[in-house]
């Protein structure tokens, strides 16, 4: 065991490493061509490394000429890989030098395989004259052949001075569109790698110095550049994807809580539409229970009476519990649900939901349905939270108004043959006409202390249902929402 037989595999293993990486990530993740390019150099280049490792212990030509047969081999690979590498993944590059740099050394590759060179000769050397065991660092020794240079080898040499020609033109188009920090970083790795390891191989293969190939070596500087470009990618891509796990967080938030103040400022309404319903019938169950003690005190007591009373306050109980139970029902229910519904009594539950509020906000609420509308099919708690929703909006838009003026339309009349529409108008302030295409959109709000989801839930609510929802300023003053329901085929309001 010397240092040689571990720094070598210790290069193929750094690249086979960053080649499976690569690889795996370019089977899924863009830039896909590059990064199946550049594994399959970093492939190449741990053969390189085991070869060259294997030729330092070669004292024969019979073991000597295979392995450097499939030297040539694989380095050919490997400047075909990063020859289309560069041009993939710099988007960019002259596709004469590119394909000059297969096509050149292909020539030196031919003399190998088709001149019938064997043992002995190849495209390295003419013919080789022995085996050298060379000393080097620490006492390790390796073995070198030595031969006479084949001039046919001048080809591969050519094939890499056109490959660093094409890098450089392509690294320079890549700086002017912009690309300066890739241009310089992978453009000078590639140039550095076949400077270094073409010209450390020129010098062995012409017996100026006597080392062991480095061309594995050379490639490390390409390796630590593309590690750290392409990993940038990944990096972003990982960095993109936590930023909108994040934002997917917030997204949920936000909504639960928009479930749950729409839900609030139903119940809200709910309670006021409550007190103000219950308050009838209790008011005259107790109205006749003060009768009852007055019929009761009397001298014989008049039972009659007091059976007349307590029909009545049975009659006004079923009715204060019948009001409890509609309104309760619109709670239980939050998916959509839709089934046919009549306008007049999803008008008349809004106007009861919203009466609370009309009364303190001193605002009239009219309901202009047409008579004899056909039934609508939709999800009746829903629907209504939009005509809430739409409803409060027009009574915030006529606030400012003198109380007098203050009045909101809810309307309903056939469309066509397959629709419903159902209208909200106000007198108010009108929508600014800039601020016509955003109302929609979520969080889009002009009141200080609103949230802007109002609309964009009434629309979410209505697009479920097949129908459309739009705003436009009145002619005289100020605004109509509208919505569109898909009507029950063939049908009529009882
Ligand atoms: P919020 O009421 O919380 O602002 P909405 O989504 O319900 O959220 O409404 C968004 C915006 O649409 C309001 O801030 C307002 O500018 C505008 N808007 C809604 N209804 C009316 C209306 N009837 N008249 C004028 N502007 C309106």
């Amino acid at each position: 065991m010397n240092w040689i037989t571990i720094a070598w595999p210790m290069v193929a293993s750094a690249c086979l490493t960053l080649g499976l990486i690569e690889l795996r990530i370019g089977l899924t993740q863009p830039p896909r061509a590059a990064r199946l390019l550049f594994a399959l150099s970093a492939f190449a280049v741990a053969g390189i490394a085991g070869l060259e490792l294997a030729l330092t212990r070669a004292d024969s030509l019979a073991d000597w000429w295979p392995l450097m047969r499939w030297l040539d081999i694989a380095v050919g690979v490997m400047m075909v890989s990063l020859t289309a590498f560069i041009w993939v993944y710099f988007g960019t590059g002259n596709t004469w030098l590119a394909l000059a740099v297969p096509g050149l050394y292909a020539v030196g590759l031919a003399f190998d395989y088709l001149s019938g060179s064997g043992p002995g000769s190849g495209m390295t050397y003419q013919q080789i004259t022995g085996f050298r065991t060379v000393e080097t660092f620490g006492g390790v020794t390796f073995n070198l052949a030595e031969g006479v240079p084949n001039p046919w080898n001048v080809f591969p040499y050519l094939a890499v001075l056109v490959l660093i020609v094409f890098v450089v033109d392509a690294s320079a188009r890549l700086w002017r569109r912009g690309g300066r920090w890739r241009a310089a970083v992978v453009g000078g790795a590639v140039v550095v790698f076949f400077l270094v390891g073409g010209g450390q191989a020129a010098l062995i293969e012409t017996g100026a110095v006597q080392m062991p190939y480095l061309i594995s070596w050379a490639y490390l500087a390409i390796l630590v550049a593309m590690a750290s470009e392409l990993h940038a990618d990944v990096l972003a891509a990982a960095q993109l994807a936590s930023r909108l796990q994040d934002s997917e967080m917030v997204l949920q938030r936000l909504r639960s809580q928009l479930a749950h103040a729409s839900r609030v400022s139903l119940l809200g309404q709910l309670a006021s539409a409550l007190a103000h319903e219950l308050n009838q019938p209790l008011g005259a169950i107790l109205r006749n229970a003060e009768a009852a003690e007055l019929f009761l005190a009397q001298e014989p007591p008049d039972l009659d009476e007091l059976r007349a009373i307590l029909v009545d306050i049975r009659q006004d109980d079923l009715r204060a519990s019948g009001v409890i139970e509609r309104l309760r029902s619109l709670l239980k229910r939050r998916s959509l649900a839709p089934c046919a519904l009549s306008v007049g009594d999803l008008l008349s539950t809004v106007a009861a939901l919203t009466r609370g509020d009309a009364t303190a906000r001193k605002t009239r609420l009219e309901i202009a349905a047409a008579p004899g509308l056909p039934l609508v099919m939709g999800d009746a708690v829903h629907i209504q939270q939009v005509l809430l929703n739409l409803v409060l909006n027009a009574m915030d838009a006529v606030g400012h108004l003198p109380a007098e003026r203050r009045q909101v339309t809810v309307g309903a009349q056939r469309r066509d043959e397959r629709d419903l529409e159902m209208t909200v108008s106000d007198g108010g302030h009108g929508i600014a006409p800039e601020q016509l295409g955003q109302l929609f959109e979520p969080f889009f709000t002009t009141k200080p202390h609103g949230m802007g989801i109002g609309l964009a839930i009434s629309r979410t609510i209505i697009e479920a249902h097949g129908g459309r929802i739009w705003a436009e300023n009145n002619t005289s003053a100020g605004a109509t929402f509208r919505f569109t329901l898909p009507l029950v085929e063939e049908s009529t309001a009882p």
